[in-house]
C-alpha cells in the first residue's frame, strides 16, 4: 500500500471491475449500448476512478442521479455522455449542466419548459431523454404529457431528444415487469405514430437485463453488476468479482483486565485479561449496520434475533469479525461512530499500524475515505487514475 495520511482507505481491484464489465457485455445482446450507472460514488467504488477504468475499456455512456455527481465526473476528465437520472429544478442548474454537456432527464412539462427556455437563452444545444412513468411512481410522465412535450420541443432546434426511458419497480415479478414493459413500448409506438422517435430506448437495469433479455431494447442501465454483485433475488453463472476492500490500520493496542467492560453501555465483559485493538472504522463507515435494517420478512427477522442472541452469549461465529493478516478477530462492544474495538487472541503478534480488513456496507463508506486502485501490480490513487488511463487502455482486454 502506498503512503496515505489516512489510516483508513478503500482498495479497489481494477481488474475485477474490468472482468465485471466483460461479463455484463457478454449478457448484452448485439447492438445494445451499455449505460454504466456510477451513481452514489459508483456504489462506493469511487465514481471518478470507476468511470475512468470503464472509459479506458471502451464504455462511452454513464449515468448518475444528481448534477454534482455529473460535474465531478467531468472534472475528473470523463468525456463520455453522462445521463442525469433525476430532473433539474432551476435555470442555474440547467445552465451548469448544459455547459458541461450533460444529458438531461425530462420528466414533466415543467422540466420541458425550463429546458426549452434555458436553451433559447444561452443558445446552446441540449441533449435530453424523456422519462416515462410506468409503475415505479417516482418521476416520469404518461403518453399525453409526452406528446405535448414532443410537440412543444420540436419547434426548438436546440433540443435534441436523444432517448426515452422508464425504470422498473421490480424484476422478480415477471408479470409486473412485462406490464411495465408493454406500457412503455405502447408509449413509444404512440409517439412514433405522431412522428416522434428516439434513437435510444431503455428500461432495463441489471436485474431486468439478466431476467428478460427482450427488455434490453437498445440500451441497458447497469450498476450493480459492474460493482460485482447480483441484484437481490437474481442468480446466475456470471463470473462477477467484488472489487472492494475497506482497509484501515490498528491505531491503539492495550491489555485490559478480566472483568472490564467495553464501550458505551458496557455491553461486553472480558472473561480474562485481553488485548484490545482499536481500529478507525465505525458505523458511519457502514460497520455493523444490520442494527438499523428492517428485516425482509418473518424468517429474516427470526434469523436476526437468533444471530443476535448467539453473538450476545459470545459464540464467535456470530460476532462481527475483521481480518488481520488473513485471520478473523471479533469486534467487541458497541461499534462507535468512527471506531471499533477488536479482541486479539492471546499469543498473536499484532502491532499498532498493522493492516485490518473490515466488512462494511460499501455504499456507506464516506467519499472522504480515499480510494486506491490496484491494476497489474500498480496502486493508483483516484486522482492519478485519469492521467494513467493510457496505462489501463494498454492492458485493454475487451473491444
Ligand atoms: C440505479 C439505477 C439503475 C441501475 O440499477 P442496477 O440495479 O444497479 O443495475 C438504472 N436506472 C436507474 C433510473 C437507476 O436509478
Amino acid at each position: 500500500m502506498s503512503y496515505t495520511a489516512s489510516d483508513q482507505w478503500v482498495e479497489i481491484n481494477a481488474e475485477a471491475i474490468i472482468q465485471n464489465l466483460q461479463e455484463v457485455k457478454y449478457i448484452l445482446k448485439e447492438q445494445v449500448r451499455l449505460i454504466a450507472v456510477v451513481k452514489a460514488n459508483a456504489y462506493g467504488h469511487g465514481a471518478a476512478g470507476t468511470a475512468s477504468i470503464l472509459e479506458s475499456q471502451g464504455v462511452d455512456f454513464f449515468a448518475v442521479t444528481y448534477l454534482p455527481e455529473a460535474l465531478k465526473l467531468r472534472k475528473a476528465g470523463i468525456r463520455s455522455d453522462i445521463l442525469l437520472l433525476s430532473p433539474l429544478i432551476n435555470n442555474t442548474q440547467v445552465m451548469e449542466a448544459v455547459n458541461h454537456d450533460i444529458t438531461l432527464t425530462l420528466s414533466s412539462k415543467n422540466d420541458a419548459n425550463l429546458i426549452n427556455q434555458t436553451a433559447l437563452e444561452i443558445r446552446r444545444s441540449v441533449k435530453a431523454h424523456l422519462k416515462i412513468e410506468t409503475g415505479l411512481g417516482r418521476f416520469g410522465m404518461g403518453v399525453g404529457e409526452a406528446l405535448e412535450i414532443c410537440h412543444t420541443l420540436s419547434e426548438n432546434p436546440l433540443i435534441n431528444l436523444e432517448g426515452i426511458y422508464t425504470h422498473m419497480a421490480e424484476a422478480v415479478s415477471a408479470r409486473f415487469s412485462q406490464e411495465q414493459f408493454e406500457l412503455f413500448s405502447a408509449t413509444i409506438e404512440q409517439l412514433a405514430v405522431s412522428g416522434y422517435s428516439f434513437s435510444l430506448q431503455h428500461c432495463a437495469n441489471s436485474a431486468v437485463a439478466i431476467l428478460y433479455p427482450h427488455m434490453q431494447m437498445n440500451a441497458v442501465r447497469s450498476g450493480t453488476l459492474l460493482a460485482g454483485q447480483y441484484p437481490a433475488g437474481v442468480q446466475g453463472d456470471m463470473k462477477l468479482r467484488d472489487p472492494f476492500k475497506f482497509k484501515c490500520r490498528v491505531i491503539s493496542l492495550k491489555t485490559l483486565k478480566r472483568g472490564s467492560t467495553l464501550g458505551y453501555y458496557r455491553t461486553y465483559r472480558l472473561k480474562s485479561d485481553t488485548r484490545i485493538a482499536v481500529i478507525p472504522a465505525g458505523y458511519i463507515d457502514g460497520l455493523a449496520l444490520e442494527v438499523g435494517n428492517q428485516p425482509a420478512g418473518l424468517v429474516d427477522l427470526l434469523k436476526i434475533i437468533l444471530k443476535t442472541i448467539l453473538a450476545y452469549i459470545g459464540v464467535n461465529r456470530f460476532s462481527k469479525t475483521v481480518l488481520i493478516e488473513g485471520k478473523n478477530y471479533p469486534v467487541r462492544g458497541k461499534v462507535f461512530m468512527q471506531m471499533a474495538m477488536v479482541e486479539i487472541s492471546p499469543g498473536e503478534i499484532i502491532a499498532v499500524g498493522d493492516e485490518v480488513e473490515v466488512p462494511v456496507r460499501k455504499t456507506l463508506v464516506p467519499e472522504s475515505v480515499p480510494r486506491f486502485y490496484r491494476y497489474k501490480e500498480q496502486v493508483i490513487s483516484e486522482n492519478e487514475l485519469n492521467s494513467d488511463k493510457a496505462a489501463l487502455s494498454a492492458g485493454r482486454e475487451y473491444a
